[in-house]
């Protein structure tokens, strides 16, 4: 029997970045697409593909974080079940100084794109450290996950240290309707890991725009095909307590 999964979608770019949409476009259309989750995850480089963002400086990110908190609250208000999340996709090629600029406890989610090698596992790490040090006492760490990650780059050789990196600070995995060839069974050793080691997975789709929001029916059966749906749901439940979610009174508790 097929279980009932939430309809997520944590990976969505609005017109502060290369999106189309406003967030509150995204928004609406999220909830007559009756989805669960979503995040708002624009770009944030000072790579080669800078100009793909406007999240620049500080009173950018503020206007942006201002815009996420005005949906959340109508949500709220309205008693909506949609959740929108606060996101960031962070470019792993932009510069060490940029990417700390970041104030991590601002931020519900934050996605890493480009891990392709052990050598980005020691930046990142740096970083997470770093922010772990400037967050410390503002009580909030952000959820992390990989965006459109490709397991292939591991898979022969440092398996053990991307599972054990993913682990120590419990980054996920996106599976993302825009990369299917990352789930080939080629890589079902990654995924095995996964099932094994109780790494959160999520659905991210990257949208740029509005009609993409609901592609989620392909990953929430790949999701399904490597038994991953308890790595769904331990994403979730770590959502729900980082946003402090009601768990009492809906549907989407344990099933
Ligand atoms: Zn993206």
């Amino acid at each position: 029997m097929k279980k009932n999964l939430p309809r997520i979608n944590l990976h969505i770019h609005s017109n502060f970045s290369d999106g189309k949409n406003s967030i509150r476009q995204i928004v609406d259309r999220a909830l007559k697409m009756n989805l669960d989750f979503i995040a708002i995850t624009d770009h944030f480089t000072d790579s080669w593909k800078e100009w793909v963002s406007k999240l620049k400086d500080e009173d950018k990110i503020s206007e942006y974080l201002a815009e996420i908190t005005l949906c959340q609250n109508y949500l709220r208000d309205k008693g909506k079940k949609l959740t929108v999340f606060k996101g960031l996709e962070v470019d792993l090629s932009s510069s060490e100084q940029f990417i700390k600029k970041i104030k991590p406890y601002k931020f519900d989610l934050i996605l890493f794109e480009y891990l392709q090698g052990i050598e980005t596992i020691a930046f990142v790490k740096n970083i997470f450290n770093f922010w772990r040090g400037t967050s410390r006492n503002m009580g909030k760490f952000p959820i992390l996950g990989l965006a459109h990650f490709d397991p292939s780059y591991f898979i022969y050789e440092n398996l053990d240290i991307l599972v054990s990196f993913l682990k120590e600070y419990n980054i996920y995995f996106e599976f993302n309707p825009s990369y299917p060839n990352f789930y080939a069974r080629k890589n079902q050793i990654f995924f095995d890991k996964l099932r094994e080691t109780n790494i959160p997975v999520a659905i991210g789709c990257d949208s740029h725009s509005i009609t993409s929001l609901n592609n989620i029916e392909e990953p929430l059966e790949v999701i399904r095909y490597y038994n991953l749906e308890d790595n769904l749901q331990i994403l979730i439940r770590a959502l729900k307590n980082n946003f402090n979610l009601d768990f009492g009174n809906n549907s989407q508790g344990k099933t």
